[in-house]
């Protein structure tokens, strides 16, 4: 397997379907084909796969994946755009990555995914990895929502509630990869396989044809694990290696003030993310207390000279509440963004031409149950 590398020590696992190097245990890097402008769009398709030239070879998983749609939005009285990530299959953005994820998975030989997660990922896998013809086994912590959970068990995957913190969930999953043993059954973590980054890249390549070619100045998020933020790094980097952009966006990462650990290192200059113990937050798909890339998205944001905001539930409320008003229906999550967003303008931290886009990244009626209780 030449394809898969250690992105710190420069190892090539044994093992086909790694997640994480066997040398240093650190996150994987995937090699892609060349970043050749002659290839990355294929006319005949939308959405994710339009751009698989760029993405691993391997026949396409799909349930029709759709370009999202980009609106004009008012963000503390500036013009703004908003990508609605909410118009994927499932309802998140989570679907570029399990769609590229899981393809490229079955292409090896996987025949079970093992995958932890309380949300949005584990909606998404479990949907693909039944497209797919894949049994599914999603971990999740005991307390999670059950509003969340009807997506994965709508498909057929199977349930296994783990006492304790989020963190427990992830151990318990990897666990139970090492005494599955051989390769049928792969742990599919969106947090550790690179194969998801490359399907989240596509956010990049799609802003990019939708707003004529361009990139914007600036592309706020939000960040937990910084599955999308990885992921958007990795397509601009490309579309500027093929000579298709001068400039990488600045990249901006809005995480909650309950769970904070990469604003936290961003702004002690440090290199790594302690592990935090997370409190309770309406955003919570950005609730993770120990991103295993944290290196690779500090490293990502200051190269672009961007940010890491860390914003509260109050924030977070009134950006909903605003968005609603400009007749967006977005998940808690999501608004973290446009929170984030708010506070560049209000700390005057964007130039008055800089062109903006925000990432909507969940739909509203994923916690309908959460949302009723707040308007
Ligand atoms: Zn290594």
């Amino acid at each position: 397997v030449t394809e898969l590398r250690c992105a710190k020590c420069g190892a090539v696992p044994e093992s086909a379907v790694a997640w994480r190097c066997e040398a240093c245990e650190s996150p994987l890097e995937l090699e892609l084909p060349a970043a050749d402008p002659g290839t990355l769009i294929d006319t005949a398709r939308a959405g994710v796969w339009r751009y698989r030239g760029w993405l691993p070879q391997v026949p396409p998983i799909s349930l029709g994946e759709p370009p999202t749609g980009v609106a004009e939005i008012e963000v503390a009285g500036r013009a703004m755009v908003a990508k609605v990530e909410g118009g994927l299959p499932t309802g998140s953005f989570k679907d570029r990555g399990s769609a590229v994820l899981i393809a490229w998975l079955r292409a090896r030989g996987a025949r079970e995914i093992v995958e932890d997660s309380s949300g949005n990922a584990g909606a998404s896998m479990a949907a693909y990895a039944a497209r797919a013809g894949l049994r599914a086994r999603i971990f999740v912590p005991a307390d999670a929502s059950p509003a969340k959970l009807v997506q994965v068990r709508a498909h057929a995957a199977t349930l296994v509630p783990i006492p304790g913190p989020r963190q427990a969930a992830a151990d318990a999953a990897a666990a139970a990869v090492g005494r599955a043993g051989g390769a049928g059954t792969v742990y599919a973590s969106h947090l550790w396989q690179p194969a998801f980054l490359a399907g989240t890249a596509t956010f990049a390549y799609e802003l990019w044809e939708t707003l004529g070619r361009r990139a914007p100045d600036v592309v706020v998020a939000p960040l937990g694990g910084g599955t999308l933020l990885l992921g958007v790094h990795l397509g601009f980097e490309r579309l500027r290696e093929a000579g298709l952009i001068d400039t990488i966006p600045r990249l901006v990462g809005v995480q909650s003030t309950a769970s904070d650990p990469l604003a936290r290192a961003f702004g002690n200059g440090d290199d790594d993310a302690e592990p935090i113990q997370p409190g309770p937050t309406i955003a919570e798909g950005i609730r993770i207390a120990r991103p295993p890339r944290a290196p690779q998205i500090l490293a990502a944001i200051r190269e672009t000279r961007g940010t890491i905001l860390a914003v509260g539930d109050d924030e977070v409320r009134s950006s909903l509440m605003d968005l609603f008003g400009q007749g967006l229906f977005i998940e808690p999550t999501s608004a973290a963004a446009h929170a984030g967003a708010r506070r560049l303008v209000n700390d005057g931290l964007i130039d008055a031409r800089d062109a903006v886009a925000i990432a909507l990244t969940g739909h509203g009626l994923k916690a309908a149950a959460a949302l009723a209780a707040m308007i």
